[in-house]
């Protein structure tokens, strides 16, 4: 089975990094691709568990794919929620450009 944290990790960067280049004002296709991307996640996300779990937060908070900053903050809630769940830090969301998109990465 693959090891979840090294696929977390380049998942993360995946997400934050395409959430954090998302257009301000995104075309309807834009919109639709990154919706069905993150519907895409709970069905085929190679961790079973972390699918189920993220399929339930999308159903109470459906993702929010009007604009680079609301995709953004959406993000970094979710991720915050997986943070809580396994007792690591939480992530001021007001950083993400920061760490996602002007600032240096790791
Ligand atoms: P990561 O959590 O991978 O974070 C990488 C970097 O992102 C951090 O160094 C930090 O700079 C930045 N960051 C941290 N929080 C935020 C935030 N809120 N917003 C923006 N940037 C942030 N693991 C499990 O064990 N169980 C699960 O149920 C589970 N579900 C997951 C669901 C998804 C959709 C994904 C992508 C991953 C999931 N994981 C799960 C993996 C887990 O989230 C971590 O990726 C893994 O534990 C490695 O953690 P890490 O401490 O290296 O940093």
């Amino acid at each position: 089975p693959p090891d979840v944290e090294v696929l977390g990790r380049s998942t993360w960067v995946f997400l934050h990094t395409t959430a954090a280049y998302y257009p301000d004002k995104p075309s309807p296709t834009q919109r639709a691709n990154m919706l069905n991307l993150l519907h895409a996640l709970p069905v085929l996300y190679p961790c079973s568990h972390c699918a189920s779990h993220l399929g339930e937060e999308m159903q109470v908070y459906p993702p929010d794919v009007s604009g680079r900053i609301p995709l953004s903050r959406w993000l970094c809630e979710r991720h915050n929620e997986v943070n809580e769940r396994l007792g690591k830090e939480k992530f001021d969301c007001a950083k993400t450009d920061e760490r996602w998109k002007d600032g240096p990465s790791d």
